[in-house]
């Protein structure tokens, strides 16, 4: 059985080489954030990813969960590595110093969550909730509930929640019905039933603290009239321990394909005493807010799981031993040659390799400018990081979603038949990544969000943006002979990129359905142009660290050839996407509903 190995070599170049985190947080006066500590923190982290987390990951998917009168028994060793991650201060680490946080910002973070993710998915999900409930709370909460949860929180004795979904209400969240009543004491009692609640109940931890959208009796319908309140599993008592339970009950869990170690639950409320958070009727503001982070969070599930696909095939590749190279025998001593001498698992695995290694800059790049967005005092330079971060959000949600289903897919295919088997492990991340498309909005309403929002919203200045930046880089590396070619060709999509972008807008002016019809393909081709604009980077750092005669030329050169797959092989899927954008809604509406199946 494979046992997942941090990347941290590739890892350091993005952080250090590509995006250049030290510098980054130098410019904004965190001189204390040097590459030691960058360093340190990458080099523990990969330890405990490797040695603590990976060896429960099989055993949570085959153990799975327990759910016995009413609460959910997490499956061995969850616990301990739980309580450690706790000890050792790894929980602390991006929370903020006034709840006891260690204040690290969150953009650097991306790298170490990116190895717990890939050692088990399914067990980081209980503190990144708790992560995005805290932010959350933090934010939009009173100085009391700030006063009495956070520091529980963020110390990992407490854990969060989201709860948004009902049973009729899954994206479609103006159609809500839990209830919360206002009582006399300034309190709200709360009544409903949610599903689907990741981590609604478990034993990691002493209390769980559910963040509920509800709506007030005189609330207006739709998303205008839903609030946000905080309602804790146990009532805290007077010394700020968990005290009273307070109406909350756990009804089941589900029984799923993948993510086996995390429980999906039945959530009652039952006159359970809340809080408001935030204003009344704005739990949606308050509620993107924890949406936004764990959309990213979601992405980065997706890079975590393909980075596993990716090596695990990478092994497998160059230990099984099947037919003969076409150029003649590569292992002569040995009964046939690894399969990696073929070109059919040599495109399967540099696909799967560009994907991942793009990927990673994609979710680190937006974390730095997540960063900037928090750390820069200039309001100017403040919104442009924000506005980045909004384009750039659906995109690292749903293309690197749907990335990891190509990636862990391909982990099969190349197993061969073993994959298929449960005993290689590799069927795990396929069944594991099959929810990342679905949950925190489905790809389907993430590409919804960027062209209708995003791009429509801004009347194109989003995409407009986003191709200044794109063009910046090709500035800075376009002049190197290797990556000249590629600069070239980014240009061509960049303005493709903007034309689409103008007849799509056209189109949608006369028909809104429009927006529905070329929404997906949009996205797929913008992800496509961004991960352009990351293996652009990527090579042109490459290719100056081998004219400056780098050490580890190997590295590099990989780089360069990876850059190059990419360009001549997965970025003109964006020709593809693009005829399918501009196809039309009228081919998709036409068809009446009966008429899509006959008996
Ligand atoms: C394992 C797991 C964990 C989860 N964790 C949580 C959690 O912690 N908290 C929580 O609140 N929820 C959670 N969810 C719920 C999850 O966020 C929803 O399942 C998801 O938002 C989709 O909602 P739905 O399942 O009702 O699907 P539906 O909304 O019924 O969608 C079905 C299909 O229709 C499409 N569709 C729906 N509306 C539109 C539209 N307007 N335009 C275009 N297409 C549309 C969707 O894209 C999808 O393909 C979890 C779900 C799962 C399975």
């Amino acid at each position: 059985m494979y046992s997942y190995r941090a990347p941290l070599r590739d890892i350091r170049f993005v952080v250090h080489e590509v995006l250049d985190f030290e510098d980054h947080y130098r410019h904004f006066g965190r001189d204390d954030l040097n590459k030691d500590l960058l360093e340190g923190i990458l080099d523990e982290g990969a330890k405990f990813a490797e040695t603590i987390l990976a060896p429960t990951n099989r055993t949570g998917d085959e153990h799975g969960l327990k759910f016995e009168d009413g609460n959910v028994k997490t499956p061995p060793g969850f616990k301990e590595a739980y309580d450690r991650y706790c000890q050792d201060g790894w929980i602390t680490m991006t929370a903020s110093p006034e709840w006891g946080g260690q204040g690290l910002p969150g953009g650097f973070s991306l790298a170490f969550s990116e190895m717990l993710i890939s050692g088990n998915m399914a067990w980081k999900m209980y503190s990144g909730l708790t992560e995005s409930a805290s932010l959350t709370l933090a934010a939009y909460g009173s100085d009391q509930l700030k006063q009495t949860y956070l520091p529980k929180m963020v110390s990992g004795e407490w854990a969060g929640t989201m709860c948004l979904t009902e049973a009729q209400a899954g994206s479609d969240l103006g159609i809500i019905r839990t209830k919360a009543d206002p009582r006399a004491d300034g309190s709200y009692s709360i009544t409903g039933t949610k599903i689907f609640i990741t981590a609604g109940d478990h034993d990691l931890t002493s209390n769980i603290v559910h963040l509920v959208l509800a709506r007030t009796p005189d609330a207006p319908p739709g998303t205008k009239g839903i609030s946000m309140f905080l309602v804790p599993k146990f009532l805290p008592d007077a010394g700020g321990n968990p005290g009273k339970a307070n109406g909350v009950s756990c009804g089941s869990i589900e029984h799923k394909m993948g993510i086996h170690a995390s429980p999906t639950c039945v959530m009652h409320f039952n006159e359970s005493t809340g809080w408001l958070v935030g204003k009344l009727n704005e739990g949606l503001v308050a509620m993107f807010m924890m949406m936004n982070h764990a959309r990213l969070g979601v992405g980065l599930q997706g890079q975590g799981l393909s980075e596993l696909a990716l090596q695990m095939s990478v092994a497998f590749a160059n230990e099984r031993l099947q037919g003969r190279s076409l150029t003649g025998p590569k292992a002569p001593g040995k009964p046939a040659d690894p399969i990696i001498v073929h070109p059919d698992v040599r495109r399967m695995l540099l696909t799967q390799k560009a994907l991942v290694e793009g990927g990673r800059v994609l979710c680190f790049l937006t974390g730095r400018e997540i960063d900037s967005s928090h750390l820069n005092e200039d309001a100017d330079a403040k919104k442009r990081s924000h506005d980045l971060i909004a384009f750039l959000t659906p995109i690292v949600k749903a293309f690197l979603t749907d990335a990891s289903m190509e990636v862990t897919s391909l982990a099969v295919q190349v197993h061969g038949g073993a994959g298929f088997i449960r005993e290689t492990g590799v069927e795990q991340l396929m069944r594991d990544a099959r929810i990342t498309p679905i949950y925190e909005g489905t790809n389907g309403i993430q590409a919804l969000d960027l062209l209708g929002r995003k791009v429509f919203g801004t009347g194109g200045k989003s995409v407009q943006m986003m191709i200044a930046r794109i063009q910046e880089a090709i500035a800075k590396f376009g002049g190197l002979a290797e990556v000249a070619p590629l600069a070239t060709e980014l240009g061509k999509r960049l303005e493709q990129w903007g034309k689409l972008t103008m007849e799509l807008g056209g189109a949608a002016m006369k028909d809104r359905e429009e927006v529905g019809a070329a929404a997906a393909d949009y996205l797929a081709f913008s992800g496509y142009v961004c991960l352009g604009w990351c293996w652009l980077a990527a090579a042109g750092v490459a290719s100056k660290k081998l004219a400056e005669g780098a050490a580890d030329a190997d590295f590099y050169k990989a780089k360069l050839v990876t850059a190059k797959f990419y360009f001549d092989r997965l970025l003109p899927r964006c020709d593809a996407h693009a005829a399918a954008a501009r196809a039309g809604a009228a081919g998709i509406m036409s068809l009446p509903a009966e008429h899509f199946a006959f008996a």
